[in-house]
């Protein structure tokens, strides 16, 4: 495997055709170790023409053959996982244990979305006249066009293009620019599982300009987009326009609500881990830390020290837990809003400084004296930083995890049934856990409400996204 990646237009990877790429760096080094083709509209009309005969190939074949061939490409990945993690970790800079997680929940996804292939039924409803029969069936909607981030640069690629596939549906991706070879493996696997020429499409280049080309292209219905608000508003808008259905997996900045008489080192142990998995770059990380005034100041000192068994450095080496931030823009925007919340009485319980003199390293850094006033506590930071706040009645705490326009994860930890309901009811999240944090399996639903967006990736809804639903009746 290389980190030179190509274009994979109509079933063949090639070059894009003015034949320039652009560089991929690794954030734990700094250095240029590939290239990626950035595509120009000329190859994006190939890719459409490719989609669109595609789809007619790909819709006809049936829902059992499509389950075997993502299996296969589901066994595929875990036959390359070793190859397949160094790459994706030299580009995004997780820990080589990380990358080896996401490969295998990526070949989980593959085989729920193929299972789910089988199921995509529809319904018989009662006529009011006998010579009647009326039938709701389900199609797919037709080619998609699929814009992933760099996060999780294969999860979040199969996330969408699995129950694409499974549904029927051709796609297009634009994978992100920075992590082009985790995605290019998951579409390998793919081809080499027997989709046919034109199902699955990878393309590269200019964020805007390809989305700006794609979605309002007649032969694309349906658009799929994660990463931040701001971005996925324009592209809502620009979906809106053109009538296309859409999914929209956009940020977060959860909040996590930590009542007395819990575990709090064990509570402090979970979120050490959970904070600072992939150097805070998930949309679902926990960043407000609300904590019950009677345990708060035990929660920071034990939260504190968890953090310092973190060993932040290149996630290829043994024993490291956190890498650098994917790249040296994301590592200045979390160093600003940290600084900005300092010089605005912010206290740094750990961290807010750069790790070394070479890569996009931040350390893992906890806030406390924060106010709402502060950027940090209003714009997603997306790195590795926590504030922890104390709240003397849970009603405050409810308020200050529904002050901001985001609806992602919620997060809370408490013995109390009947707080356990309150949140239930009151907290305004696509997805709220209590006592442990287990979200974005294949099998449950992940998404937001509020700016978080709108439409369900995973479980049994995951499919739903991208098939429509067709009436037909007949009279005898
Ligand atoms: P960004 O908003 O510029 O880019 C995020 C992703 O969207 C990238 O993959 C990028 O290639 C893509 N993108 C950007 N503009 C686009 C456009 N016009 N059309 C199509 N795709 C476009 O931000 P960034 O600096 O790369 O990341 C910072 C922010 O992005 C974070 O603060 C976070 O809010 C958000 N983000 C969210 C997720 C998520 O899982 N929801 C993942 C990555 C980034």
């Amino acid at each position: 495997m290389s980190h030179n990646t190509q274009l994979f237009i109509n079933g063949v990877w090639r070059d894009s055709a003015d034949r320039t790429t652009l560089d991929v760096t690794n954030p734990a080094t700094g250095e240029v170790i590939g290239s990626v083709a950035r595509a120009t509209h000329a190859d994006l009309d190939e890719a459409l023409a490719a989609a669109a005969a595609g789809f007619t190939e790909w819709k006809r074949v049936s829902g059992f053959e499509r389950y075997k061939a993502l299996r296969r490409a589901a066994d595929l990945l875990r036959e390359r996982v070793d190859g397949i993690a160094k790459i994706m970790t030299e580009e995004q800079g997780k820990p080589l244990a990380e990358s080896k997680v996401e490969i295998a929940i990526t070949a989980d996804i593959l085989d729920w979305a193929g299972e789910e292939a089988r199921r995509a039924y529809g319904r018989v409803i009662p006529a009011r006249a006998g010579n009647v029969t009326q039938l709701a069936v389900k199609e797919p909607i037709g080619p998609v066009a699929a814009f992933t981030p760099w996060n999780f640069p294969m999860s979040q690629v199969v996330r969408k293009i699995a129950p694409a596939l499974g549904a029927g549906c051709s796609v297009i991706v634009k994978a992100a620019e920075d992590t082009p070879a985790s995605a290019a493996a998951l579409v390998k696997a793919l081809s080499d599982a027997g989709l046919p020429t034109g199902a699955i499409n990878l393309v590269f280049g200019d964020p805007a300009d390809i989305s700006g080309y794609l979605i309002p292209h007649p032969i694309i219905r349906k658009i799929s987009f994660t990463g931040s608000v701001p971005v996925g508003k324009k592209l809502a808008e620009l979906a809106g326009r053109h009538m296309k259905r859409a999914t929209m997996e956009l940020g977060g900045h959860s909040p996590v609500i930590i009542t007395e008489a819990v575990d709090v080192d064990g509570v402090a142990a979970m979120l050490a881990v959970a904070k600072f998995r992939n150097a805070g770059q998930v949309c679902v990380s926990p960043t407000r830390i609300l904590v019950q005034e009677s345990v708060y100041d035990e929660f920071v000192t034990s939260f504190v020290n968890q953090i310092r068994a973190i060993k932040v450095g290149n996630g290829l080496e043994a024993g490291v837990t956190m890498g650098p931030l994917v790249n040296a823009r994301r590592q200045a925007a979390v160093e600003d809003l940290i600084a900005e919340a300092q010089q605005a009485g912010a206290n740094v319980r750990i961290g807010g400084n750069r790790v070394e003199n070479k890569g996009s390293f931040l350390q893992p850094t906890v806030l406390t004296e924060v106010d709402t006033s502060m950027r940090i506590m209003n714009e997603e930071p997306f790195g590795p930083v926590a504030m922890v706040q104390p709240f003397a009645s849970l009603q405050e705490a409810v308020e200050e995890a529904n002050r901001l326009p985001y609806g992602l994860a919620a997060f809370a930890f408490t013995n109390s049934v009947k707080a356990v309901a309150m949140l239930s009811d009151e907290v305004e999240a696509g997805m709220l856990t209590v006592n442990h944090l287990g979200l974005a399996l294949p099998e449950v639903p992940f998404g937001g409400v509020k700016d978080s967006g709108y439409g369900v990736e995973g479980g049994i809804e995951a499919m739903d996204a991208y098939l429509s639903t067709k009436f037909l009746t007949h009279a005898v």
